[in-house]
């Protein structure tokens, strides 16, 4: 049963010139129920062959690298960054080649209390891992739990974002092109209500998108007793200790927050100075955003494509009107741009509050509030003041004291002397804090075996125990 056409809009063009068809519960139970069929063959055909068929993967991505790459960029209106979402697929297929190697040795021993009975523990994949993705790296964050979810033994069902779902048509004909792959990797598509639905057929749900939908992804899972993987929103703190490189924290925090328009859960998106850089940083900052270009008219040229979502752009308009009501300053940029598509300059703004909701909400979008502090208290202290706990940067005169810093925040990952480096690193594991997300990290090791159950195989190689031993008569006296 599928339902009515999502129609879907050209983030370049601000035209509706695609549309899909969301898949519906039956769709959904059929598609699983086949995927978990085929499950049991991928599971013993052994990891060699998911090697394997991976790396074929891999390389039927290279052939189709211009039609995929095409369709990312009409899904974000952007090109660099879509070239390079397509070309990072077969480096990370064999970075968790690498890793689902390192994983294979099997654990055991012996009980240290009866040391007669020994064990070894076995890895079982989850039968059928869903992954549900948003719209800012369309192909990465469908695929980034696909891979070693499928190198671990699991089928897996994706939707991605009904806001950028153009790339799953070539994708589709990439995966259909290696039957051993197709029988264990579905893409789907639908928006909200076809996720709700994917969330009841699956085992494990690894969600990335919103706070708000991650509670109802996390909350319909744990009624299912499945499992819950979210990778959430942020509000990401940098923080420039007064002793810190001026020049390179302006250069790094500037690419930071408005690489990809901002559009990152990891931008950064509050800035705090010590008060003694404040005004050298602010001046170097605002000079640097005036440099910065849009992609438009032009997609060759241009640093910033346009907001992909028309939701996100009500938000950042939202937001910069809020904070310019309640009195703060806009350095640079400072509205949303219709040039058909939207778009959105480096918005540096400073004289904020606590209560503007920029330093509240996520903005996901170019805008660099810029707050001064006055002791190293006072800057943990604001950097700490967020629902958020996704990642940070710190700056200082040297690695460690940035680092000694850094273990005062309350994020998953520090980028120190540098901004937003979990955009560039997948081998640091990372777990989010607060409400940034829930789960192991999906980065580094933990991103491979968390699609494993784990089982105890035990044997008794004395005499097996009676009963009678258990008599009351002969317990020790105590
Ligand atoms: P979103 O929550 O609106 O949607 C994400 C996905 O969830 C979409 O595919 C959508 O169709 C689906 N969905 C909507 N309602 C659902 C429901 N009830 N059940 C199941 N699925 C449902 O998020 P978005 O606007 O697409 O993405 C932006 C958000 O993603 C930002 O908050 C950003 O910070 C976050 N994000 C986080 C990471 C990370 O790794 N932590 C990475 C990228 C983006």
């Amino acid at each position: 049963m599928t339902g009515q056409k999502i129609q879907v809009r050209n983030p370049r063009s601000g035209l509706i010139d695609y549309s899909i068809t969301p898949a519906g519960r039956a769709d959904i139970a059929a598609a699983c129920h086949d995927l978990r069929n085929k499950q049991k063959a991928w599971h013993h055909q052994g990891l060699d062959h998911r090697i394997a068929t991976l790396r074929a993967f891999g390389a039927a991505m290279k052939q189709q690298r211009r039609q995929i790459t095409d369709s990312l960029i009409n899904d974000t209106g952007r090109r660099g960054i879509s070239i390079m979402e397509v070309d990072t697929i077969t480096p990370a297929i064999e970075r968790w080649i690498k890793i689902a190697g390192d994983g294979e040795q099997v654990t055991g021993g012996r009980s240290t209390a009866l040391p007669f009975i020994t064990y070894q523990i076995d890895k079982r994949p989850y039968e059928l891992v869903g992954v549900i993705s948003p719209w800012n790296f369309p192909l990465t964050l469908s695929l980034i739990d696909a891979i070693p979810a499928l190198l671990a033994g699991a089928a897996v069902i994706i939707k991605p974002s009904e806001v950028t779902p153009r790339f799953a048509a070539p994708l589709r004909e990439v995966i259909a092109s290696i039957p051993d792959l197709a029988a264990v990797l579905t893409i789907i598509d639908g928006d909200g209500a076809t996720g709700q639905a994917l969330v009841d057929a699956v085992d494990v749900i690894c969600f990335t998108g919103s706070v708000a939908t991650g509670r109802k992804v996390g909350e319909q899972a744990m009624k299912n007793f499945s499992v819950s993987f979210l990778e959430l929103g942020g509000k990401d703190p940098a923080i420039i200790l007064e002793n810190a490189n001026v020049e390179r924290a302006a250069t790094a925090i500037l690419r930071g927050s408005i690489i990809n328009s901002g559009q990152a859960c990891q931008s950064i998106e509050r800035i705090y100075v010590a008060r003694k850089l404040y005004d050298d940083f602010l001046e170097k900052l605002v000079a640097k955003a005036k440099k910065v270009t849009l992609n438009t008219p032009d997609i060759r040229q241009g640093h910033l494509g346009p907001i992909i979502c028309l939701k996100q752009a009500d938000i950042i308009a939202r937001q910069i009107a809020d904070a310019r009501a309640k009195g703060a300053v806009i350095h640079t940029g400072g509205k949303v741009e219709n040039h058909g598509g939207l778009w959105c300059y480096p918005t540096v703004i400073t004289g904020l509050t606590d209560e503007m909701n920029i330093m509240q909400e996520e903005s996901f979008g170019p805008l660099l509030p810029v707050i001064p502090f006055d002791s190293r208290e006072e800057a943990v202290a604001m950097a700490n003041d967020s629902d958020f706990g996704l990642s940070a940067s710190v700056f200082a005169a040297t690695a460690e004291e940035a680092a000694a810093f850094g273990a005062h925040i309350e994020a998953g990952a520090i980028s120190i002397n540098d901004a937003a480096l979990t955009s560039l690193m997948y081998e640091a594991e990372k777990d989010s804090f607060k409400l940034s997300g829930m789960g192991t990290s999906r980065m580094g090791p933990s991103g491979y075996l968390r699609f494993f159950r784990k089982q105890s195989f035990m044997t008794n190689t004395a005499e097996v125990f009676t009963i009678d031993q258990f008599d009351e008569k002969n317990a020790p006296d105590f």
